[in-house]
């Protein structure tokens, strides 16, 4: 069990995901930069958020709601829980994560959005099976299964973000194709960090 001194950000997982030296630059450094896509992002979530709890039906929908595990030293928000009420009359929580773009072909929002279940019935002592992600781009929603797969993972990459975060070590840059799009490009300078490291190793090879 994680003390709430130690809690990471939900996000940070998506980050580590994403690249672990940008998780590192956000969450050790605190370094932060805004690119077209993070404030597209960004103004999605404020407008999803600002449109508060409604009940449609038999589903209560809770916006902009506050999570925490104590398991997996975890805390963020919700973007939108419904809650849906089952024949017994209860209610069963059903997240659903909002997203600028088009779905990934990593796990990265399946992990965020499991990380928010496994959050939520850890607080309200429930089982959730299934959520959703929403894609701003294509407009569609995605189930998504919270199975044995998807809960190791998540577990994994949350114990792997702990241990990141807390040695306070930024890993280095190496560039690839994912560079061009990250919002901390410009801080970063992977490529002329690695122009640096191949001069280094050619001197010290002469
Ligand atoms: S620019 Fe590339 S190496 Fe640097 S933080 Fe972003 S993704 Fe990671």
């Amino acid at each position: 069990m994680f003390s709430e001194d130690d809690f990471i950000m939900l996000s940070a997982l998506q980050h580590y995901i994403f690249c672990p030296r940008q998780c590192a630059l956000i969450h050790v450094e605190q370094v932060w930069a805004e690119n077209r896509l993070t404030a597209e992002g960004r103004i999605m979530h404020d407008k999803v958020h600002e449109e508060g709890s409604e009940s449609r039906g038999s589903v209560r929908i809770e916006r902009a709601l506050a999570l925490r595990s104590l398991r997996l030293g975890l805390s963020g928000m919700a973007d939108v829980v419904e809650f849906h009420r089952q024949a017994n009359g209860s209610w069963l929580p059903f997240p659903v994560e909002y997203k600028r773009g088009k779905p990934k072909p990593d796990e990265s929002d399946a992990v965020q959005l499991c990380a928010q279940a496994m959050c939520l019935e850890e607080m309200l002592n429930v089982r959730i099976e299934a959520g959703a992600i929403f894609y701003g781009k294509t407009r569609h929603r995605h189930d998504v299964k919270f199975d044995e797969a998807l809960r190791s993972t998540t577990e994994e990459i949350a114990h792997k973000t702990h241990e990141l975060i807390e040695s306070g070590i930024t890993p280095k840059a190496m560039y690839e194709k994912k560079c061009e799009s990250c919002s901390l490009l410009e801080l970063c300078l992977p490529k002329i960090v690695e122009k640096v490291r191949s001069v280094k190793k050619y001197l010290e090879s002469v």
